[in-house]
């Protein structure tokens, strides 16, 4: 569906063009024309499968590929093309830093708007599960959200709402710091080959409080069973992602002029909180992370402290219950 491209120019030395998504076009979600493409895009990545290591996408698509009777696209089945796209959260990594065959390269690839098509025909097909639905369409969670009836439960639910919160968004952070502090000891050479089982459960030790159930050892290799690591995907993006979703909501819930603690404030509705986010994602990749922050936050450096803010009553009522206890390892 984009526009034809002006030349070809493998190597995507230069930035790629990114055409606007035709969606407002019938075509656009054309069931047949678009596993055409499909199967077009797929068959120039299975020759190419230099995207393997970026997600789940990619290493679906070569499974289905080698599984396939004729070990080439045409042997995929046209409802396997599916799982390829479920595979895809949209991150952008393919188009901006991998893929030589971006527009303007004549072959005109980009798979994330590719994938977005075939998601916008599967939900048009309503094809997708409630859930899906109902998380996307962030104006009726607003809507129901603002229910008396569900008001009132969810304020009476909050206490414990921090708290559910704090398990997901705290309990990871130790966990997302270790995977890059091991990889990168690897690759500097600080964690030898002979200790690789032993430092990966040192860190689990000393950041998350977590030890093995049973003995291990070298003939072992625990790190192995994150993806990440054999996949070999830097980690720290979602360690870093967790604190700027904190600084982020802080800033926007100064600028919304929500009011109370940091953890029930909302920007719904706020044009103000709307217009600075949209500012910066306008921004898009190429300007420096710095640049971005501060058009959002007034900030050039990224600040944790709005994880304690957030957290502020959680960790009060923790620290009176916890009195005269002796906490952690
Ligand atoms: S945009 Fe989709 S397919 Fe491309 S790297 Fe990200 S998740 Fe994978
Ligand atoms: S998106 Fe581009 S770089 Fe990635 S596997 Fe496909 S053709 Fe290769």
């Amino acid at each position: 569906m984009s526009a034809p491209t002006e030349g070809k120019r493998e190597g995507s030395l230069q930035a790629p063009t990114r055409h606007p998504l035709d969606w407002k076009n019938p075509e656009f979600y054309n069931e047949e024309s678009l596993f055409k493409e499909l199967e077009r895009v797929y068959d120039i990545c299975h020759g190419c499968r230099r995207c393997v290591s970026l997600c789940q996408s990619f290493p679906t698509l070569f499974d289905l590929v080698d599984e396939s009777p004729t070990l080439e696209v045409d042997g995929i089945k046209k409802e396997d093309y599916w799982k390829v796209v479920d595979h895809c959260y949209l991150c952008d990594l393919c188009f901006m830093t991998k893929c030589p065959y971006v527009p303007p390269h004549e072959w005109n690839l980009d798979f994330p708007h590719l994938m977005l098509r075939a998601k916008a025909v599967k939900y048009q097909k309503g094809d997708i599960k409630l859930r899906d639905r109902l998380l996307t369409s962030t104006d009726t969670v607003g809507k129901l959200a603002g229910i008396p009836i569900v008001v009132q439960t969810v304020n009476a639910s909050n206490k414990t709402k921090v708290l559910r919160t704090a398990l997901d968004k705290v309990a990871f952070l130790p966990f997302g710091l270790i995977i890059d502090k091991w990889r990168w000891g690897v690759f500097s050479g600080e964690i030898s080959p002979d200790e690789y089982n032993r430092a990966w459960w040192e860190l689990k030790l000393r950041y998350q409080g977590v030890a093995p159930p049973s003995p291990r050892g070298e003939k072992l290799f625990d790190p192995g069973a994150k993806y990440h690591v054999p996949g070999n995907t830097p980690y720290m993006r979602y360690f870093l992602a967790d604190i700027l979703q904190f600084q982020f909501h802080r800033a926007l819930a100064g600028i919304a002029g929500a009011e109370g603690p940091l953890h029930r404030a909302s920007i719904y509705e706020s044009q103000a909180a709307g217009a600075k986010l949209d500012a910066m994602m306008r921004m898009g990749l190429r300007q420096p992370w710095p640049d971005a922050l501060e058009a959002l936050t007034g900030e050039r450096e990224m600040d944790a402290t709005a994880i304690l803010d957030y957290f502020a009553p959680l960790a009060r009522w923790l620290d009176e219950r916890n009195a005269g206890r002796t906490c952690g390892w």
